[in-house]
């Protein structure tokens, strides 16, 4: 349907090596985004996940003689921010068509979708890949094609009984954005970093859940491969993927298979495939309809959507601070690194985190607790930030703890690790448990002191060398069990060896 325009040059870096020539693949996707809303794009259903089958649906749904849609002005809402948060164009008029097909988890016989005239039109998603092995990223634009509102269908269920299946309704009717890309994308890495920053985009908006566990998002991903310079081959379509993971590997089966195909002298057949994670390949599952075959034509019981620039501009002031927003303002403004940035603005909740314990802290500080202890710990024992049994007003407990001078830094990740296992109030824990700095210097001068005593050859060579000095600092350290401070140490040290 739509005009390919190559957007984009060859980048040899992305070419898949073939038996007799390199290969380039091009990829486009459409993702399937449930708008975040109580209610169905055209009834009063709620949309709760989990119900009981057939609990959501009201008669508008079921496709009752004679009842009418009524457009939910929410979903339409939705659907213009995301536009914006994608930076791209708004229609102020659009049309909702028929798209005709049989199914029994389809009870009208069609799907009101937008065809020719979607509500927002040609937008773009800048993508981040790296860090390369120098730490640097490569930003990357994809265009983005259209967005359109459309129901979503039932589902079947064959697994019921034995000689018969039964359909739940409760999806039937709920409002999806289909979000299409151009042919912009060009490996398996750049898809996986476009449906998560997507992802990002639609959760710091409120959009949509972003949910791929629960159905809330479902990517239909568009492979070709072709000789550098050629133009785009045939596509094949592979269904209803939802999860990024395995989007990835589809995708490099799916180049592989087709560029075997070519090789071979063969033909590439437009059609629609699944992606088969168990077995790690896509299979035939029919061939593609064309657009034709749906006989779309405008839905008579609905007008056409329309509203204005200034309904477009309250929703535009509106709308939150979104991820490169964010991340320009964090490098600029709190001066982190761009890898600390992209790392706290890449999701929503790590971002919603940080931005707790920053308040009113050194930024700095603040995201590299998050990053190295934090997000290190979740990391490390496969958790989500949503399930952190250490709070952000916990964490800032100990930044601040830190900052005062009450702890040192290694004592801070000591409790770190005790809040994590027990819970509990930073600065009332490093009371109770004596972990507090010791900056009385006649204690520290005592221990430097023993350490010079005990160790009269390293004090030789450290007179020789005085970057020994770090290993006297390091025995006193220990002996103070952590809580000497650093510098008040470092100092006598130095002062005793007599060394700079
Ligand atoms: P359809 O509903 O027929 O799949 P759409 O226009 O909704 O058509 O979506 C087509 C998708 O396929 C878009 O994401 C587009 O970028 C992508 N696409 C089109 N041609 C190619 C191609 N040759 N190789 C890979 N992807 C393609
Ligand atoms: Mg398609």
């Amino acid at each position: 349907m739509t005009e390919l325009v190559e957007a984009r040059e060859t980048d040899p870096k992305r070419l898949i090596p073939g038996a007799t020539d390199d290969w380039e693949v091009i990829i486009g996707l459409e993702v399937h985004a449930q708008v975040a809303s109580n209610a169905k794009l055209f009834s009063g259903a709620s949309t709760q996940f989990g119900s009981e089958p057939n609990n959501n649906v009201s008669l508008v749904d079921a496709a009752m003689p004679g009842m009418l849609p009524v457009i939910n002005e929410e979903c339409v809402a939705q659907a213009v921010r995301t536009g914006l948060g994608l930076n791209a164009e708004i229609n102020l008029r659009s049309v909702f068509d028929r798209k005709n097909y049989f199914y029994p988890d389809l009870p009208q016989g069609y799907q009101i979708s937008q065809f020719k005239d979607p509500i927002v039109g040609e937008g773009t998603i800048v993508i981040s890949l790296g860090p390369d092995k120098k730490g640097n990223f490569e930003d990357i634009e994809i265009g983005i094609e259209r967005l359109h509102l459309e129901q979503d269908a039932g589902k079947s269920m064959h697994d019921q009984h034995p000689t018969m299946s039964f359909v739940d309704l409760n999806r039937t009717g709920v409002a999806l954005m289909e979000i299409v890309s151009k042919p912009d994308i060009r490996s398996s890495d750049e898809a996986k970093a476009y449906v998560t920053k997507l992802r990002s985009i639609l959760r710091y908006l409120g959009t949509c859940d972003g949910n791929m566990a629960q159905g809330s998002m479902r990517a239909d991903v568009n492979v070709s491969v072709r000789r550098p310079g050629e133009p785009f081959g045939t596509r094949c379509e592979i269904k209803n993927m939802n999860s990024i993971r395995f989007i990835g590997q589809a995708i490099e089966y799916e180049a592989r298979r087709q560029i075997a195909i070519l090789e071979e002298g063969g033909e590439i057949d437009q059609e629609t495939r699944l992606y088969d994670p168990d077995k790690g390949e896509t299979r035939s599952m029919r061939s593609k309809e064309d657009a034709h075959d749906y006989r779309y034509f405008p839905d008579p019981d609905l007008l056409p959507l329309e509203f204005s620039q200034a309904y477009v501009d309250s929703l535009k002031s509106d709308l939150p601070e979104l991820p490169d927003a964010k991340k320009a303002r964090l490098i600029n403004e709190a001066g982190l690194s761009a890898y600390n940035a992209s790392i706290l603005v890449s999701d929503k909740a790590i971002s919603d985190f940080f931005e707790k314990v920053a308040e009113g802290r050194d930024g700095k500080t603040a995201a590299n607790w998050v990053i190295n202890n934090l997000l290190g710990k979740l990391n490390e024992v496969d958790q989500e930030i949503e399930d952190s049994p250490v709070s952000p007003e916990q964490i800032g407990g100990i930044v601040d703890l830190i900052q005062e001078g009450t702890i040192s830094g290694q004592i801070g990740k000591d409790l770190f690790d005790i809040i994590w296992e027990e819970g509990g109030d930073p600065a009332k824990i490093v009371e109770e448990r004596g972990m507090k700095q010791v900056t009385d210097t006649g204690a520290i001068e005592a221990a430097v002191d023993e350490v010079i005593a005990a160790n009269p050859d390293q004090v030789e060579k450290a007179k020789q060398n005085p970057k020994l000095a770090g290993w006297f600092v390091g025995q006193v350290m220990k002996a103070s069990g952590g809580k000497a401070n650093p510098q008040a140490v470092q100092a006598l040290v130095k002062e005793k060896l007599g060394v700079e």
